[in-house]
């Protein structure tokens, strides 16, 4: 049977957590890394750049002015916690 490499995954040690997690602005960097791999992708018409409206964390797509944030459509999207809260390991 194969194993899931999510699964069994080493874990990270608190201090290389903390190091790479423990900042909101690292969480979200982390997040943007996971949601647009390859860059950043408009969900509604596809068009590969942007900007960012820093006084409220929204990206615009240049292409078609929609602004989409980094966690609309993910799990965190109605979330008001913290990023930082919300990557912390459940063990
Ligand atoms: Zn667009």
């Amino acid at each position: 049977m194969p194993r899931s490499t999510v699964q069994f995954q080493r874990g990270l040690s608190l201090t290389s957590f903390l190091a790479t997690y423990g900042t909101e602005e690292q969480c979200r960097e982390a997040l943007y890394r996971i949601r647009w791999p390859s860059g950043f992708c408009c969900p509604r018409c596809g068009h590969r750049s942007c900007f960012l409206i820093k006084t409220r964390m929204l990206y615009q797509c240049t292409g078609c002015r929609t602004q989409t944030s980094l966690m609309s459509g993910t799990v965190f999207g109605c979330s008001k916690l913290p990023l930082t809260i919300w990557s912390l390991p459940f063990s």
